[in-house]
């Protein structure tokens, strides 16, 4: 069994479409797949036929945007139910301020590097959620940079003169959404010191005890210390282990299935859906 629980699609920063991330996923010889954009529940209904029609496990999924203390978290959330409405209201809301935040950080990039927010928004075409790898495509057109990783390199992160951050709720409120919704929460790329500052061990242990279900030790943005160091804290704390590709189609080096979940680990989060 191949088990990838984490990917995205063009409703979020993917390049294909929820349908076409599934083909994909088929091809790549994957047996369960989880669809998890940012912040937005909109790909569930295409990939699950695609998946059904293609015999695959479908898990419905998204990687909510949240915060402590001014640090950027991303936090999984598989089989919550799409209509609860505080979740859905914190999806919205923080959607709508990456909109405002994306405006923002094309105004400061346009200064030194020309391009529109309708290039911008061109780019982002018709996905729910406005991320900086539209902005990265936006540059890319303008033949500023190559490829996402160069722009985000040169222009996107955090530290950049043009870097914006956009609201998100609290870390601990956000694990407590995707349980009142019934879903199981998974903390994403926990260690992923690469892109920007990443939270000490005690952040874990209050997420740990505001409900959340597992840490997604197996992603290519972590070293083998990050490794080390997160499955320490998982087998400590009791929470479960997953791997995941976050593929983002074209829009990232990262292949389907390059990182996979183990079937117990699966059965163990499925064991939790609420
Ligand atoms: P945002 O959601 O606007 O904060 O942008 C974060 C997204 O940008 C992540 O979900 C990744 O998909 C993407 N990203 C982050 N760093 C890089 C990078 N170095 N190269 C390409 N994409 C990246
Ligand atoms: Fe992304
Ligand atoms: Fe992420
Ligand atoms: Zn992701």
């Amino acid at each position: 069994m191949r088990i990838d629980l984490h990917t995205h699609s063009t409703v979020s920063d993917g390049t294909e479409s929820p349908s076409e991330v599934i083909r994909a996923a088929a091809a790549a010889k994957i047996d369960t797949v989880a669809l998890t954009d940012h912040d937005s529940v909109s790909g569930w209904q295409a990939a699950s036929a695609m998946a059904a029609a293609l015999g695959l496990g479908f898990v419905p999924g998204v990687e909510v945007s949240a915060k402590h203390r001014g640090i950027s978290i991303h936090l999984l959330g598989y089989w919550p139910d799409p209509h609860a409405q505080a979740m859905t209201d914190m999806f919205a809301k923080t959607r709508r301020a990456r909109v405002a935040r994306a405006q923002e950080m094309t105004e400061r990039i346009a200064k030194q590097y020309p391009i529109t927010w309708d290039d911008v928004m061109v780019r982002a075409g018709d996905a729910d959620t406005v991320g900086r790898p539209h902005i990265a495509d936006a540059l890319i057109d303008a033949g500023h940079f190559e490829d996402r990783s160069a722009a985000f390199a040169a222009a996107l992160m955090p530290g950049s003169p043009f870097y914006v951050p956009h609201y998100a709720p609290d870390v601990l409120d956000a694990v407590r959404a995707v349980r009142a919704a019934g879903g199981v929460p998974v903390f994403a790329h926990p260690g992923a010191d690469l892109r920007g500052r990443v939270v000490a061990d005690q952040v874990i242990v209050d997420m740990a005890d505001a409900g959340l279900a597992g840490l997604e030790i197996d992603h290519r943005d972590h070293s083998p210390q990050q490794r080390e160091r997160l499955s320490a804290l998982a087998e400590r704390l009791g929470l479960i282990r997953t791997g995941s590709s976050d593929y983002h189609g074209a829009g990232k080096p990262n292949q389907l299935g390059e990182n996979t979940t183990s079937e117990e680990a699966f059965d163990a989060l499925h064991a939790q859906r609420g």
